[in-house]
């Protein structure tokens, strides 16, 4: 059993904010818990959008790079993440990203679950899994998606690798185990297995490896515990031969990073202390939270971000 028990967040690189903004909060109906800046490169939004109190294992974050060429998926990137959705909405959502004016959604069946893919409105291949695994959820109630129907968090990711050996190594020497096989994806999780604790890899030897920018993922958080649990878990990533770096404090979690064999990158970071750490839990996502070193050039931080309007529909 892997001290990671399962995804914390998903995080990948978008253009436009308000469209980002539109998509995530006015189309899939997801809370926008934390506006901040990117915590290296002040003069773009880091947003977090995510369940109705931000719970971990919910959580997909955007860096809107606006001056980046749109990215590539190929080998050594996630190329979807998926998130969980109730049981029976699959038409609920069909119809609703039809009327959002969401093109090219198809539906297909993975693993015995209904999927919706699609793509959002930068390019990101997302699905929209249907199943009735418990997991921790509340509801937010100031959007447009009625609760019964609302995004549970994230469910999966897919790998696409050129060697399916070094990753399925790495894999198993921390801790993950083989669940399931289909269609050429080998599914994986660290723990029981289970909506928001699954990988599926795919060796893909003849695509050319992939390139971040707008419409791709930039990393794939998993979930730890406690600050125990992820230095257990640091010291068993280097021990399985990847190079993770020392804890960085995020402040609603602490994180460390390295690069799994294939070239994704992986982050691990805490469940904890969580988004409510810096503002009030009701009111999480509408001011623009910064890190303390950056307080005293709010004005000139706020100034040089584009508007951003989160009533917007
Ligand atoms: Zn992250």
């Amino acid at each position: 059993m892997s001290l990671i028990t399962g995804l914390h967040h998903v995080t990948a690189i978008a253009a436009d904010p308000q469209a980002n903004l539109d998509f995530y909060s006015g189309v899939l109906g997801m809370r926008l818990v934390k506006r901040t800046v990117n915590q290296d490169v002040p003069d773009t939004y880091h947003l977090f959008y995510a369940d109705g109190e931000g719970h971990p294992g919910t959580d997909l974050t955007f860096f809107p790079w606006r001056d980046m060429s749109p990215g590539r998926n190929g080998t050594g990137l996630a190329t979807e993440v998926g998130v969980a959705v109730p049981l029976e909405s699959l038409d609920y959502w069909s119809e609703r990203l039809s009327r959002s004016g969401v093109a090219g959604v198809r539906e297909e069946a993975r693993f015995g679950e209904r999927a919706l893919l699609l793509a959002d409105v930068h390019g990101l291949q997302l699905s929209l899994v249907e199943t009735g695994d418990e997991r921790e959820f509340t509801p937010w109630t100031g959007g447009p998606v009625p609760a019964r129907h609302q995004v549970r968090g994230l469910h999966s990711v897919r790998l696409w690798q050129r060697q399916l050996a070094p990753t399925e190594n790495f894999l198993r020497a921390i801790g993950f185990a083989p669940v399931a096989e289909e269609a050429g994806w080998h599914r994986f999780s660290p723990g029981a297995g289970g909506s928001g604790a699954l990988v599926d890899l795919r060796e893909m030897p003849s695509e050319p490896r992939g390139k971040w920018g707008p419409g791709v993922v930039h990393h794939v958080a998993w979930r730890v515990p406690d600050d125990r649990a992820e230095l257990a878990a640091r010291a068993q990533v280097a021990s399985a031969g990847a190079q993770p770096t020392e804890v960085i404090d995020r402040f609603w979690f602490r994180s460390v990073y390295f690069r799994e064999p294939g070239g994704v990158l992986f982050e691990i970071a805490t469940d904890g202390p969580g988004f409510a750490v810096d503002e009030p839990a009701e009111s999480l996502g509408e001011r623009l939270v910064l890190p303390p070193w950056f307080e005293e050039s709010r004005e000139q931080i706020e100034r040089g971000l584009p508007p951003l309007n989160l009533t917007r529909k």
